[in-house]
């Protein structure tokens, strides 16, 4: 049994999604002779349950983390893996040295009623110690993982995990299967373009950091409704309406087509940093 709330699914031999139910999804490849583990979770005991859960699958070492982007749920684990090669972008590496930034992100974590909110304060942020600035190629366990960087999209640093081969991508929080992303740190000038980057991998799975395994169709709807939410927004402020009566606007126009999402009751939290991000 692994983690109580995780599932783990072999998306192609040696390549797993552990799926972790409401909460951040870690990807899990393995190699001749090591492990590659895509992001790290939240905190560093959900770092630990994942150890123990690769552990079910292969005795080898984790010798790689790949860190989709700087965000808590995925990289504040990174503590827990001193003896791996830990990959991000260089904009992921910036954010994470970050002191404001972080200690913004802590205040939120520790001052939240969750379970983990406590050792939220014992967190050693812990940066990637390799980056790259465009694309950089792994040969993994006989495998080509393309890293790709399109731009600026959820925050200033996300990458995508690219199986060529195997027709495979983990795309972070750029993209959900059904799912609505974080909005409060996206550059949303930018988003649209590397999502439509993105959406033109020839790619026949995705794994999110959130929500269930999509396909290429899923993955399109998915730059669709990032398309949708920026037109929208710039719409209202063509408009004139004010950071209120736009973000009413936007939730009345998405609605219809993306009410049922997962996070669309949030999403009205961070339109105004939309708006203004748009507006300036
Ligand atoms: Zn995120």
């Amino acid at each position: 049994m692994t983690t109580p709330g995780t599932e783990i699914i072999e998306l192609e031999t040696g390549v797993y999604a552990r799926l972790h139910e409401g909460l951040t999804n870690a990807g899990i490849i393995v190699g001749d002779d090591s492990v590659l583990v895509i992001d790290s979770l939240r905190v560093p005991s959900f770092a630990r349950d994942l150890i123990q859960d690769v552990k079910k699958i292969t005795e080898k070492p984790i010798e790689f983390v790949i860190d989709t982007h700087s965000h808590w749920d995925h990289s504040w684990g990174n503590e827990e893996f001193p003896e791996a090669t830990i990959i991000g972008h260089k904009n992921c590496y910036a954010e994470m040295i970050d002191i404001e930034w972080n200690e913004e992100w802590r205040k939120k974590v520790t001052s939240s009623n969750d379970p983990w909110s406590e050792e939220g304060h014992l967190v050693n942020i812990t940066p990637p110690n390799m980056t790259f600035e465009t694309s950089m190629q792994l040969y993994f366990g006989g495998r080509e993982l393309d890293l790709k960087y399109f731009g600026r999209a959820h925050t200033s640093g996300d990458i995508y995990i690219h199986l060529p081969k195997e027709k495979i991508v983990f795309t972070g929080d750029v993209a959900q299967d059904g799912g609505v992303p974080y909005l409060g740190d996206c550059y949303p000038n930018d988003w649209p373009g590397t999502d439509n980057l993105l959406a033109s991998l020839p790619i026949e799975q995705f794994m999110s950091g959130h929500g269930p395994i999509g396909d290429h169709d899923a993955l399109v709807e998915a730059k669709d409704f990032i398309h949708a939410l920026v037109d929208s927004t710039k719409n209202a402020i063509g408009d004139e309406q004010d950071s209120v009566q736009a973000s009413k606007s936007v939730i009345n126009e998405l609605s219809p087509k993306y009410g049922e999402w997962r996070g669309f009751d949030r999403i009205g939290e961070n339109l105004s940093s939309v708006y203004d991000k748009l507006k300036a």
